[in-house]
């Protein structure tokens, strides 16, 4: 049988298939990499469009990117009409992301055509969008291509579409290029993702218990004009977090309720976004009567960390074993490990620190060891892809850590990593761990009603397992609720909305009577 060749390659009979495969020349791989660039003179005619996280990272990040002299604007939030508009341009067969993300910039420049007037030449000229990226290996690696196709069947042909990645095939990179990803730029951005972190965790620890409703949401605006002017004056962030502190304390609360805590995992956009794109989950929670314990993109970041020193790992196994055989060299991984170490310490440090100010006590950010470990038994941690191993890694350790009284992953339709391999994994998880109470749930756009209704039986049963707890701690602390009331009524600190008590099981009312002295 001939082994078909590439068609620069002539077939012989006298060579061997694989000394054929040897004389292939490497063709490199293709890239639709951006032709027109952003260039150093268009800084200031020029705005950046991106989007995509939760309000308050898109709106904080467009502070910090102002304050590096860019015009920039964060897209809204993407909704259904977003996901129409991605379904009518993109191509079949994505994942839901895809359509929501890519949908939503199409959106916004027919809105700017449509609504503003604008020449869509003008559009194409004075925008152009940024966005992350990677390289897969789900279809992730794929999202800029997706945002051309649209771009150029809604009419937007030649849209520029960059990437935040550093010499990224996407980006036409030159000298004269106007977006500088130095170390300078990639701390900026950073920095405001840890910080949008707090705030939110912050906010989703004092809404559920607060006693006028929109007042979290009143001091979350405000601490966000507050750490969007500091960034763009670039003033003192301490001072500013601690304003918000004050403003979150401002609010007034009933911490004596016994509310089911649940912790929201799954695919990486699906559980940040705060809209359509995932049934405005949170706030369906809250509606319901739960706390929510979400998962900050400071964790995300600190897995890619964890990943590229793991991979760093592999290599120099690798190396140990083919050096002698090959003489290629994986690099210097020593030194590699010592800038993740950095980058890992940077993160924790900065997170703490910001933490601190804002008065976000005793929150602790994943051990990605220990996620890592606790799959491990279950899922590869070669996998990578979406979260890799981290859902099946987070629903152990929630269960074990007695975090939350449910976890709900929630995954968007068409997904592979998240509803073709984990959720298969978690459904063993499950059966060995039997006390679990986890709901997966995949987001389609549509099909609200079915979501939230099988929300509610999870929810029926997470409350229960709350009430429980909250029993077993009156009476491990030997009081009842007239004394915990009598107790709390008297003790100021505990009634200030920032202050929260340290974990001992999930619920933070139970958490409250373990911090009473046994009487
Ligand atoms: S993790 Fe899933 S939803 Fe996210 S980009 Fe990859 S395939 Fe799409």
């Amino acid at each position: 049988m001939n082994i078909p060749l590439p068609r620069n390659q002539k077939q012989t009979t006298d060579i061997s298939p694989l000394q054929a495969l040897d004389n292939i020349t490497v063709i490199p791989q293709w890239h639709e990499a951006d032709k027109k660039g952003f260039k150093k003179h268009e800084k200031g005619t020029t705005t950046i469009l991106f989007g995509g996280l939760s309000n308050m990272h898109d709106q904080l990040m467009e502070a910090a990117i102002k304050s590096l002299g860019y015009k920039a604007r964060a897209l809204t939030c993407p909704d259904k009409e977003a996901l129409q508009t991605g379904k009518e341009f993109g191509n079949r067969g994505q994942c839901n992301p895809t359509y929501f993300t890519v949908g939503n910039l199409v959106k916004h420049l027919i809105y700017l055509r449509d609504e503003k007037n604008l020449n869509t030449q003008d559009i194409i000229d004075n925008y152009v969008f940024v966005t992350a990226s990677g390289c897969g290996p789900c279809r992730f690696g794929m999202y800029n291509t997706e945002y051309r196709k649209a771009l150029r069947d809604a009419g937007f042909e030649n849209f520029r579409t960059l990437t935040f990645e550093q010499d990224s095939p996407d980006n036409n990179t030159a000298d004269d290029d106007c977006l500088e990803l130095n170390l300078k730029f990639y701390l900026r951005i950073i920095r405001v993702v840890i910080l949008a972190d707090v705030v939110n965790l912050m906010g989703y620890r004092i809404r559920p218990y607060e006693v006028n409703p929109g007042d979290t949401d009143s001091a979350m605006d405000e601490c966000r004009i507050v750490l969007q002017d500091t960034i763009s004056k670039k003033k003192n962030l301490r001072k500013a977090l601690k304003k918000c502190k004050a403003l979150f304390d401002a609010v007034e609360i009933d911490k004596l309720q016994v509310k089911a805590k649940v912790s929201i995992i799954g695919e990486f956009w699906a559980m940040t976004t705060e809209g359509d794109g995932n049934y405005k989950l949170q706030r369906f929670l809250e509606s319901e009567g739960a706390e929510c314990d979400i998962q900050p993109i400071t964790n995300w970041i600190l897995y890619m960390i964890w990943l590229a020193e793991f991979d760093s790992r592999k290599a120099t196994q690798l190396e140990k074993d083919t050096l002698n055989q090959t003489g290629n060299s994986a690099g210097n991984q020593t030194f590699l490990r010592f800038l993740l170490k950095m980058g890992d310490l940077f993160m924790k440090k900065t997170f703490y620190r910001y933490a601190k100010h804002i008065g976000l006590d005793h929150y602790k950010l994943s051990d990605m060891n220990q996620i890592a470990s606790l799959a491990s038994k279950h899922y590869y941690n070669e996998l990578t892809g979406g979260e890799g191993h981290m859902e099946v890694g987070k629903l152990i350790y929630n269960f074990s850590a007695k975090k939350s009284h449910l976890v709900i992953s929630v995954k968007p339709f068409g997904c592979m990593p998240s509803s073709g391999v984990s959720d298969g994994v978690q459904s063993l998880v499950t059966k060995q761990y039997p006390g679990i109470n986890f709901l997966p749930i995949e987001t389609s756009g549509d099909g609200a009603v079915n979501v939230y209704s099988r929300i509610q039986m999870a929810l029926f049963k997470a409350r229960q397992l709350a009430q429980k707890e909250y029993e077993q701690a009156l009476g491990d602390r030997k009081i009842n609720l007239e004394e915990l009331k009598s107790r709390i009524s008297n003790d100021k600190k505990v009634r200030i909305a920032t202050t929260y008590a340290p974990h001992t099981v999930a619920g933070s009312m139970a958490n409250i009577i373990y911090q009473q002295p046994t009487i």
